[in-house]
């Protein structure tokens, strides 16, 4: 977990609000970065999604002073319909968006892809992890007159083949391409929109893909610093994207990853001599 003591604390989103989506747990990347936006002064709103989420979620978010909570299950047009409502009602715009947000089920995140791959399961994936994206970035929109930014969260499944992640990388190849049209669509309003490509870290999500902890070993052993992708480190590009440090920026997808999408071979090459 990110160490809300430890995160840089200033004024760079002093004044600023946004709505966050995706926060599940303490280990949420959603949390992470909301630690690190509410360190530097900006007001934040959630949605969570059933009572159940509310219980665990509400204690976080009043442990950083804030309180405004809204249910939003996206695949739910009600539900949207009602929390952006509420959201303009009590606030009348926002600056930012935060989503954080992807399902694919059990069954999928593992083996083959061709065979496991169902027509209900990928239009589920499509639904939530693509779609929630196109049209949070919708409504978000109609309430940013002056302008704002909107980050959302990919992995590198979406440019590479990784074991088990299957039907979750070409949902994150249709969000990171939905995240160059929302760029393009919304640039000329003073909208930046953005996406950050985080290395493997331990949270809900990663524990539904089966092979999650090689992959999170292999993420920090072939990694260009050797290390785990950290919490603060994908906040620190969140609020760099959100912030006006990421003025100039629009339809960028930012590995924050400890260099992994830069590995071409990884150096396995204890005690060997070389030559053929
Ligand atoms: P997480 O804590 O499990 O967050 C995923 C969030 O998606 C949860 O809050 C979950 O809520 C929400 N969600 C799923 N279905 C929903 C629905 N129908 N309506 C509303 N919310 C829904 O895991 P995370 O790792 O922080 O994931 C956040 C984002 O980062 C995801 O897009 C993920 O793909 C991406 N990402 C993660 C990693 C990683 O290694 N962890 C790496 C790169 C990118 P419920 O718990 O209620 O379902």
């Amino acid at each position: 977990m990110a160490d809300f003591g430890n995160m840089p604390v200033g004024t760079l989103m002093a004044g600023k609000r946004g709505l966050v989506m995706g926060v599940a747990n303490k280990n949420s990347i959603a949390w992470g970065i909301s630690q690190q936006l509410a360190a530097q002064g900006a007001e934040l709103a959630f949605t969570y999604q059933g009572e159940a989420l509310e219980r665990r979620v509400r204690p976080l978010v009043e442990s950083i002073g804030m309180d405004f909570m809204v249910p939003a299950d996206v695949t739910d047009d009600a539900e949207m319909d009602a929390a952006f409502s509420e959201i303009s009602k009590k606030w009348g715009k926002i600056d930012f968006l935060v989503h954080a947000i992807a399902f694919a089920g059990k069954d999928e995140l593992q083996g083959s892809m061709v065979a496991n791959t169902t027509r209900e399961g990928f239009r589920r994936a499509m639904d939530i992890s693509v779609f929630s994206f196109i049209d949070a970035a919708r409504r978000a929109s109609q309430i940013m007159p002056d302008g704002g930014a909107m980050v959302t969260m990919t992995y590198l499944g979406a440019e590479r083949t990784v074991p088990s992640y299957n039907v979750m990388g070409v949902a994150k190849a249709g969000l990171e391409a939905s995240t160059r049209y929302a760029a393009r669509d919304l640039g000329p309003m003073g909208i930046r929109v953005n996406a950050i490509s985080a290395g493997p870290m331990r949270t809900l999500a990663m524990a539904g893909i089966r092979g999650g902890k090689s992959l999170m070993s292999t993420g920090r052993d072939w990694s260009l610093l050797k290390e785990d992708t950290s919490m603060e480190g994908v906040a620190g590009c969140a609020l760099y994207l959100l912030s006006p440090l990421g003025q100039s920026i629009a339809g960028e997808v930012i590995h924050v990853d400890a260099g992994f999408h830069a590995v071409g071979v990884p150096d396995l090459s204890d005690g060997d001599e070389g030559g053929a």
